[in-house]
């Protein structure tokens, strides 16, 4: 484990919640690292004829609330560092929407955007030959993230089907609605951050009208809650891509820019190689500068650790709805809290996208398939009723969101761990 790594961020976050929970050494030792993880190299026969080996890795984290979840990342910077600290989060995701899961993490190192889709196939099948034993829907089930899809969900699910000779919807969630998909999964991520906003905007009485939005990452995440923040009144006033962003005060409609990238062709096979720079009239900002415009609501809808300590100080936003895991680092945090920024913390507004990957390995396993009304219903009962949870002790403990959402995930984490005895009993 990297001392000042991801990991050891992501940790510093729940150490802040440690003393308002009681628990036993045991515990503490149990999530102080993770449980197993797995190391694999991916041959890949290129379409020039060439092999390439990829590095791939599979964390599970902690599994004392039930089998392990969580997505894979294709990214050129994925490293184990980065997969670890993601489980860590998607452990304490998964406790903080109470469903019944532990946290795990996947990831290659690899460019997709430089894959032709034969490529992408291949690795994506290679990738789970590898790793085929470490999942299962009853040990963990991966999930889509950065740079992966439900197309690539549905050729995973398809490979693990072929090797264990039957067919195990319940392995992988995201996947295609034709193979075992679930309504309401492709858009599950910004819906969950979207009611939790909603929330947050009642307390804080933020008039939609009146709100300026702005959203850095224009994947999956960020597309849709920048589209249902817009389709509710609010006004999105920047919008960026890794190859940067645009800004204007009159704000804009997510929808056009995504149109004008599909018609602009920029959409290529499963990827989008687009840039939103290119396409409405527009002032051209840099991702740096996207974080510091005076906007009431600032969604960090991309990678980790965009706002740190170089930038923490210029944020100008009122409140950050953390819709990308782990963007904002522990130093920025503190800056941050004594700017009176809200935070809505990573493991509650981006919670939406595995709350319907439960539903889907929960339809998966009855064969019974549920109405999209009936998916965004029950999403919504849980991200309103643990942001609720959250504020009660936000209030109660005078901690900030990101602590208050560690108490909550932390209690339920501990009471699994707790539940076959502790130190104090076994001593008895
Ligand atoms: N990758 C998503 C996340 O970070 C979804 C995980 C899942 O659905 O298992 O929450």
């Amino acid at each position: 484990m990297e001392k000042n790594g991801l990991l050891a961020n992501a940790q510093k976050q729940y150490e802040k919640a440690l003393k308002y929970v009681k628990l036993s050494p045991d515990s503490k030792k149990v999530l102080s690292r993770p449980k197993e993880l797995i190391e694999v190299s991916i041959p890949v026969r290129m379409d020039s004829g060439k092999l390439e080996v990829f590095t791939g890795y599979r964390v599970h984290y902690n599994d004392a609330r039930g089998p392990t979840k969580g997505g894979i990342r294709y990214h050129p910077d994925v490293s184990l560092d980065e997969v670890e600290a993601l489980s860590f989060w998607m452990t304490f995701k998964c406790a903080v929407v109470n469903i019944p899961f532990g946290g795990a993490k996947g990831g290659v190192i690899v460019d997709p955007k430089k894959l032709s889709a034969k490529e992408l196939e291949r690795l994506s099948r290679g990738y789970i030959d590898a790793i085929y034993g470490f999942i299962g829907p009853d040990i963990d089930i991966p999930a889509p993230d950065v740079y992966t899809n439900e197309m690539i969900m549905g050729w995973m699910a398809d490979e693990y089907n072929k090797i264990s000779r039957k067919l195990s919807p319940a392995v992988i969630t995201g996947k295609p609605l034709n193979m075992g998909g679930s309504e309401g999964r492709g858009d599950a991520t910004g819906k969950g951050a979207y009611y939790v906003i909603k929330e947050a905007a009642k307390v804080w009485k933020m008039s939609p009208s009146k709100t300026t939005v702005a959203v850095q990452g224009f994947g999956n995440a960020g597309y849709h809650i920048a589209k249902l923040l817009h389709d509710d009144g609010f006004r999105i006033v920047a919008l960026s891509d890794s190859k940067g962003g645009i800004y204007s005060p009159d704000g804009f409609d997510p929808d056009s820019i995504m149109q004008a990238k599909l018609q602009k062709g920029t959409v290529d096979g499963v990827y989008c190689k687009g840039t939103v720079c290119d396409v409405i009239r527009h002032k051209k900002i840099t991702n740096g500068e996207l974080l510091e415009l005076d906007v009431d609501i600032l969604i960090p809808a991309a990678l980790e650790n965009q706002i740190t300590e170089k930038n923490a100080s210029n944020i100008k936003a009122k409140v950050i709805a953390e819709v990308a895991n782990g963007p904002t680092s522990p130093e920025a945090d503190e800056i941050l809290e004594k700017k009176k920024v809200h935070i809505i913390p990573d493991i509650l507004a981006n919670a939406g996208g595995v709350t319907v990957s439960y539903f889907e390995w929960v339809q998966n396993k009855q064969g019974f398939y549920w109405e999209k009304e009936k998916v965004y219903e029950r999403l919504q009962e849980i991200m309103v009723r643990e942001f609720k949870n959250i504020y009660e002790i936000h209030l109660k403990e005078k901690v900030d969101l990101r602590t208050a959402a560690y108490i909550l995930a932390l209690k339920r984490i501990v009471a699994a761990i707790e539940a076959k005895g502790t130190e104090e009993y076994f001593r008895k």
